[in-house]
C-alpha cells in the first residue's frame, strides 16, 4: 500500500476538484489545491488526512466493457468479447490474450461479470477460457448468458460451479458486493426476449453502477432502487439523447461521474461534442485506457 490523500473522489478529466492520483505527486496534489483553499491551515489539515489507503482504478476497453481494479482483485464487466460489427468497439487480441492468460494487469481479475447475451457484450469461448485458466474464477451472468454458455462449450462441465446466476441473488467476495436487478433491454420490439441487468458494484463504501443496454425510460427502472450517491456510472450514450434520459439516471443515481459508453467508432464529432456540454463530469467511452481512479 502507498499514502495517497484520503476521502477524495479523483475525476481524471473535466474536473472541478481536480488533484493528482499518485502519492509520489503529493507536494503536487497540495500545490494544485492551494488555488482552491487560500489558508494554510486548510493545507494542513489536508496534509494530515494522507495516510495508507487504496484505491479503484477503472479501464474502458470498448463497447461497454470496463476493468474494474482494487487491491488485491478486479472484475471485467462486459468486456470479454469480440468483433462484432463495424458499429461496436472491442478489445483488441492482444488486450483479450492478457485477460485471458491472467498476464499484466489482470492477474488479479478473477471475475466476469455479463449484463446480457448479445456479442457486443459477451463471448461463450473466451468466457469458458476466463473460467479454465482460473480456478477461483466467477462468472456472474443472466441464466440466459449460462444457458447460452452451457449450449456453446463442450467443456462446460467442468466450469458449471464458477457460474454464478444473477437471479440467485447478490454476491460477496473478499473486498466486493455486487447485486443485480433486471432492467429491460432498450428496443423492445426487437430484444424483449433478452435479459438485462443492472449491476451495482460495492468496494468499501463506494459505489459503481453498470447499466447494460438498460432502456431510458421510467418503466423499464420501475424495479430499481435509486442509490443516494454514485461513485461511478457506467451507462450506454443513449441516456445523454434527451433530457428526460439523463433525469432518470441522475434522479436514481446522482452520480459523480458518469462514463458514456456504446459509442460507436462511427459516431461524428459534433455528436460527441454536444455529448460533452450536458453533465459537468462526463466521459466518453472512445479510447481504451484508465478512466478514473476512486480512493476510498
Ligand atoms: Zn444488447
Amino acid at each position: 500500500m502507498r499514502p495517497v490523500l484520503s476521502g477524495m473522489i479523483l475525476i481524471m478529466k473535466d474536473n472541478e476538484y481536480y488533484i493528482e492520483s499518485k502519492s509520489e505527486n503529493l507536494i503536487g496534489s497540495i500545490h494544485k489545491l492551494s488555488s482552491t483553499f487560500s489558508s494554510p491551515v486548510v493545507l494542513l489539515a489536508i496534509a494530515c488526512t494522507v495516510q495508507s489507503q487504496t484505491s479503484i482504478d477503472v479501464y474502458y476497453v470498448g463497447n461497454m466493457g470496463v476493468h474494474i481494479k482494487w487491491e488485491g482483485g478486479g472484475c471485467l464487466i462486459d468486456g470479454l468479447h469480440d468483433y462484432y460489427g463495424p458499429e461496436y468497439q472491442y478489445p483488441d487480441s492482444a488486450v483479450v490474450n492478457r485477460m485471458l492468460n491472467r498476464e499484466v494487469s489482470f492477474d488479479e481479475t478473477d471475475l466476469l461479470v455479463i449484463t446480457h447475451v448479445h456479442h457486443d457484450h459477451f463471448d461463450s469461448d473466451l468466457s469458458a477460457r476466463f473460467l479454465q485458466k482460473r480456478p477461483g474464477g466467477r462468472l456472474l451472468a443472466p441464466s440466459q448468458v449460462l444457458d447460452t454458455l452451457a449450449r456453446d462449450v463442450d467443456s462446460y462441465e467442468g466450469i458449471r460451479n464458477q457460474c454464478w446466476p444473477m437471479n440467485k441473488g447478490p454476491y460477496r467476495a473478499d473486498k466486493v458486493k455486487m447485486e443485480f436487478t433486471p432492467v429491460r433491454h432498450t428496443f423492445q420490439q426487437r430484444h424483449y426476449w433478452v435479459e438485462n441487468y443492472l449491476v451495482e458494484l460495492k468496494i468499501a463504501d463506494r459505489t459503481i453502477v453498470h447499466l447494460g443496454d438498460a432502456e431510458a425510460s421510467k418503466e423499464a427502472f420501475a424495479g430499481v432502487k435509486s442509490i443516494e450517491s454514485v461513485d461511478l456510472l457506467i451507462m450506454p450514450f443513449w441516456f445523454l439523447l434527451s433530457e428526460d434520459a439523463i433525469d432518470l439516471a441522475v434522479s436514481y443515481f446522482n452520480p459523480k461521474v458518469i462514463l458514456a459508453t456504446h459509442l460507436s467508432p462511427l459516431i461524428d464529432e459534433d455528436t460527441l461534442a454536444s455529448m460533452k456540454k450536458l453533465f459537468p463530469s462526463l466521459i466518453l467511452g472512445r479510447v481504451p485506457g484508465h478512466v478514473i481512479t476512486i480512493q476510498y
